[in-house]
């Protein structure tokens, strides 16, 4: 044997480089090669020199998925578009659509095997607009770890998406505010005495004015917003929230002074 074994090592037989070789018990020589596809494969140098192995294999793989059809498949949310010139570890890669819209490249094992079954951040995508408690989705980050919400109270803010699902983080924090503020009967009465408008001016709490001209008079209380009615007079709109004010939000104050004057 001339053919020294060193000398075969980092040779290149088609798609296989050589990078390791031994000789078995019989004295063949056998080579470690590793494929362009990523893969290793172990064959005898006999059959790469002849050119019989000439890849790990997924030539004919490749081959033999290119006779498969896939276009027009459903595999979860993706639905595959048609083939490209792409390999992925040997396979050929699909283009695929996700049934967000979004387009994706997939091998035919990732779809074959189920390891994907829509675009990356599909399940993110779907909390977009969604309500966990105050907090509504506006965006997640890069990473998906952490969304950006906006609160009921308007405040837009970066939150764990953990904590979101779980329910450990509900508001930008006004929440956990409003359980330490002096409440009668659940009713945080600081809030009522916000609510209640200054003056009789524009911008007056519970009052706005319609496309045609007109004063609608509302007044939220409790979580129920109330619709007090339309008015073609403005003073008119203030005085029904004044007395609707005085319906709803009397009651509590009145309790509250009463409390304090009994403390
Ligand atoms: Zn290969
Ligand atoms: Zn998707
Ligand atoms: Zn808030």
């Amino acid at each position: 044997m001339t053919l020294s074994l060193r000398e075969i090592v980092g040779s290149r037989f088609s798609h296989l480089t050589v990078i390791s070789a031994y000789r078995d018990e019989k004295s063949r020589i056998k080579c470690l090669t590793q494929c362009d596809c990523g893969r290793q494969k172990e064959c005898f140098y006999t059959n790469l020199k002849a050119g019989r192995t000439r890849s790990c294999g997924h030539l004919e793989r490749e081959y033999r998925e290119s006779c498969i059809e896939m276009t027009g498949q459903q595999f979860g949310e993706l639905t595959v578009l048609g083939k490209t010139m792409h390999r992925k570890e040997g396979c050929i890669v699909w283009q695929c659509r996700c049934s967000c819209g979004e387009e994706i490249y997939v091998s035919r094992r990732q779809l074959i095997r189920g390891y994907v079954t829509a675009c990356p951040h599909h399940k993110l995508k779907q909390l977009i607009g969604q309500r966990f408690n105050e907090l509504i989705v506006l965006k997640f980050s890069e990473n998906g770890e952490e969304v950006f919400c906006r609160c009921s109270c308007g405040k837009q803010l970066w939150v764990g998406k953990g904590n979101l699902l779980r329910g450990h983080t509900k508001s930008c924090g006004h929440l956990a505010l409003a359980d330490n503020l002096p409440r009668v009967d659940g009713v945080v009465t600081c809030a009522l005495r916000r609510k209640m408008p200054k003056n009789n001016t524009s911008g007056v709490t519970g009052i706005s004015q319609t496309r045609d001209g007109r004063w609608a008079a509302y007044l939220t209380f409790k979580g129920t917003r109330h619709s007090l009615g339309l008015f073609d007079d403005k003073e008119e709109a203030v005085r029904q929230r004044k007395n609707a004010e005085r319906k709803y939000f009397e009651p509590y104050l009145q309790k509250e002074q009463s409390q304090k004057d009994a403390s």
